[in-house]
């Protein structure tokens, strides 16, 4: 595996990242794969796919119940998971630390749960950038409650309204649910002061750090956050499971969600006693093989070094958008003073479904829709944009590729 040290200013080779990435040396339509759609899901490098191979092949069997040595192997290896996972976002214990199939499983839970105290007023804050994920779980929640959800508005730029979101925080405000990192637009947010104001006037506060966790250092004691969710998926792992951070004090005043096996101490017709956390949110089966999945993800991102990847992905952001912004006709939606390596345009009136159909047939992978986010395209007044977004193995052949694949696409639209 390349190793890149973090401390001394690295030389980033990109070309040794990449070979660790097996995926990438597909052809697509018998042209080299240009990979520009890491903020849907990020590809896995061998080391990710070799430990859930390893486990398959060596270790599995159903977890916590078995006496015999195969379900003890399954054991350690997934809760030395969930120990890698407290560790990579220095959370206090792995009590807090609850496995779930994403981030949008994660968002439920706290919505399902905490969500049940409520009260017909009570204000729910999120921001105009969100990912339905952090939005349609409030919204039902306020239906069920009727508590309000309010949002903070964002300007032209893509940057939230920091007026606007002091003016909205108020005593009523219980929750401020906002993403690190908008999906749509590669706006970062400024965490730090969002959830200084929020503790303020007394609200909790989740993250969803589906986009940030592979882009920056989550630590949660920092923070100061009260929830944070991430998906495995973004961060070089496999699909299927995800994280849910809680606060303990919080988790344990919190009834449980789902109910079934592993959640419970004792069962009878008459009375249900729970486990202890973090098993009483984690009700059935889980995803064994994910998790150890994950954990291999998190090494080999942090072998990397999160602030050598961070800086790659920056320097391919301004390149490509310095050249993206030379095409006449091109419109670069979301132009943030701080954004991650995620860039959102539309071509002239080409829509984007059909642009994404050309860059394909050029071996170009962009994501091409509403990208979850229809609020943002409204704010826009677009149908959907296209977008292309850059991870560790991203590389400047990737965006000379995207340029003249759209360079084709004007051919023949124009
Ligand atoms: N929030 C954000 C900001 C996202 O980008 C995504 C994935 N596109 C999600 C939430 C949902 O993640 P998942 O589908 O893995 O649950």
């Amino acid at each position: 595996m390349t190793v890149i040290s973090e401390t001394s200013s690295p030389v980033y080779d990109v070309s040794r990242v990449r070979a660790d990435f097996p995926i990438l040396a597909e052809r697509i339509h018998g042209k080299r794969l240009a990979f520009l759609d890491t903020a849907a899901s990020s590809q896995r490098p061998l080391s990710v796919i070799e430990a859930v191979n390893d486990y398959e092949r060596h270790h599995h069997a159903n977890i916590h119940r078995g006496v015999y040595q195969l379900s003890q192997r399954a054991t350690d290896r997934f809760e030395g998971s969930r120990e890698r996972v407290r560790e990579f976002l220095n959370a206090r214990s792995e009590r807090e630390i609850i496995f779930t199939r994403g981030t949008t499983e994660a968002i439920n839970l706290v919505a399902n749960t905490w969500g049940q105290s409520l009260k017909p007023g009570d204000e729910i804050l999120i921001t105009w950038m969100e990912h339905h994920a952090n939005i349609v779980p409030w919204q039902m929640l306020c239906e069920r409650t009727g508590a309000l959800l309010k949002v903070i508005p964002m300007t032209r730029r893509g940057e939230l309204d920091m007026d606007a979101f002091e003016q909205l925080l108020s005593p009523r405000t219980r929750l401020l649910a906002c993403t690190a990192v908008s999906n749509a637009l590669g706006t970062v947010l400024p965490l730090p002061t969002l959830i200084a104001a929020a503790r303020r006037h007394g609200a909790l506060v989740l993250v969803d750090a589906a986009q940030a966790v592979a882009h920056q250092r989550l630590d949660v004691q920092t923070l100061d956050c009260d929830f944070l969710a991430f998906s495995g998926h973004k961060l070089y792992g496999p699909t299927g499971i995800g994280v849910l951070y809680a606060r303990e004090a919080i988790l344990r005043t919190l009834p449980p969600w789902q109910g079934g096996g592993d959640m419970i101490l004792t069962v009878s017709f008459t009375k249900t006693t729970y486990n202890d956390l973090p098993y009483r949110f984690e009700a059935g089966t889980p995803n064994i093989s994910g998790a150890v999945g994950l954990a291999a993800a998190i090494d080999y991102l942090l072998t990397l070094g999160i602030e050598a990847v961070a800086h790659h992905e920056h320097q391919l952001l301004e390149h490509a958008t310095e050249r993206l912004q030379r095409i006449e006709g091109l419109t670069i939606i979301g132009e943030a003073a701080h954004k991650t390596g995620v860039i959102s345009f539309t071509l002239e009136d080409i829509h984007p479904h059909d642009l994404g159909t050309i860059l394909d047939s050029e071996g170009v992978a962009v994501r091409t829709g509403h990208h979850c986010a229809m609020p943002v395209m409204e704010f826009f007044d677009v149908p959907a944009t296209a977008r292309a977004s850059f991870g560790c193995y991203s590389c400047n052949e990737d965006i000379d590729q995207l340029i003249g694949a759209l360079g084709r696409a004007r051919e023949v639209f124009g």
